[in-house]
């Protein structure tokens, strides 16, 4: 399969983008472009890759700062426990790699965070180690090139796209195959218009041969949302109490309004009777609400005023607006600042 991938390395010269971890061979600069690149437009990312390198040239750097810095660096960006596993994995390099990037794919993939896709990318993008990458983009390209419609998220599917991708990969050079597989899927190979004319596989591509190129990829299951109603409690303008979120779940170790979960949307009044109850306090006003989707969850949040502070000072942190910017919060409490907060600054 010589013939695709040199089709693709030759397009991947002359129409790859210019993207600053493209032009390193540094694998810890490359392990972080790669976990802030998770789920992150890569408009988005390199805003946030620019800030990590400046603020931890170095493993060391990473590995020696405070949870809360990074998770602050990261605010924004949502999925926090990559920036969690990032920190830990810095630690990881330093303690049991004597500070040294590991250089095996399976040292690489022993750090936290850091599984097949990532282990691959590292290994051949800084070592040119023969590892295929498959991610997102890869399935697409694959799944319609082959015209399969084994579902990508099946074990079986798992499985054979790996081996396509491994069959396909350059022993000459898999570091620039990998990356071009990935720049086609990005650039020409697309979800809804592949611009199939300007793609360098296209003489070969089944999909493309029978007309069937939206029938690919197949997925089998769908993700089932649960649906999550956030109360925030605000008790001031200038001045707010804080929690910290704690336990396993979503943005742990970040700090929010004090919160009343409930199972459904409740009204003002229906909510000041458990609101009395669980806090003393009573909601006066709805102030904003919002949406936010992840992967599994809708949370829909509420941000209340409240007519006073709650009574909790063991618990509830008092945090003046001009120190809001010292705490790591949700993307949905940045927003409510941002919007509902003149004085607030935003970082
Ligand atoms: S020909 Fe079209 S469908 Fe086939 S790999 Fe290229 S862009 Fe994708």
């Amino acid at each position: 399969m010589q013939d695709f991938s040199l089709s693709i390395r030759l397009w991947f010269r002359q129409n790859s983008r210019t993207l600053p971890w493209r032009e390193t061979k540094d694998p810890y600069l490359i392990w972080l472009s790669e976990i802030i690149l998770q789920q992150t437009r890569v408009d988005q990312g390199r805003a946030y890759y620019e800030k990590f390198v400046k603020h931890y040239p170095k493993v060391q750097d990473l590995a020696s700062a405070s949870q809360e810095n990074v998770l602050n660096d990261w605010q924004g960006l949502g999925y926090y426990s990559r920036a969690r596993n990032l920190h830990y994995a810095a630690q990881q390099i330093v303690e049991e790699f004597d500070g040294f990037f590991p250089q095996t794919y399976k040292e690489i993939k022993s750090l936290k965070g850091v599984g097949d896709y990532t282990a691959a990318a590292i290994a051949s993008f800084a070592f040119d180690l023969p590892y295929a990458v498959v991610d997102g983009n890869v399935y697409r390209v694959l799944s319609r090139y082959f015209a399969d419609a084994t579902p990508i998220d099946s074990t079986a599917g798992k499985k054979l796209f790996a081996a396509y991708a491994k069959e396909l990969l350059s022993q000459e050079d898999p570091g620039e195959h990998n990356q071009a597989m990935m720049e086609l899927g990005a650039l020409v190979c697309k979800p809804k218009n592949p611009d199939c004319d300007n793609c360098p596989v296209q003489d070969s591509c089944e999909a493309y041969r029978k007309n069937e190129m939206l029938d690919y990829p197949v997925k089998s299951k769908k993700t089932k949302v649960r649906d999550r109603y956030f109360n925030y409690l605000v008790s001031g303008n200038t001045q707010f109490q804080f929690e910290k979120r704690e336990g396993k779940g979503i943005w742990q170790n970040m700090y929010q309004f004090p919160l009343f979960e409930t199972k459904v949307e409740k009204s003002m009044n229906d909510l000041n009777g458990d609101l009395q109850q669980e806090f003393g306090v009573s909601a006066v006003d709805r102030i904003a609400s919002y949406t936010h989707i992840l992967s599994h969850q809708k949370i829909h949040a509420i941000f209340w005023k409240v007519d006073k502070v709650i009574s909790d000072n063991d618990r509830l942190l008092h945090v003046d607006i001009e120190r809001v910017d010292e705490y790591p919060l949700p993307r949905l409490i940045h927003r409510f600042f941002e919007e509902h907060n003149p004085e607030y600054g935003g970082n």
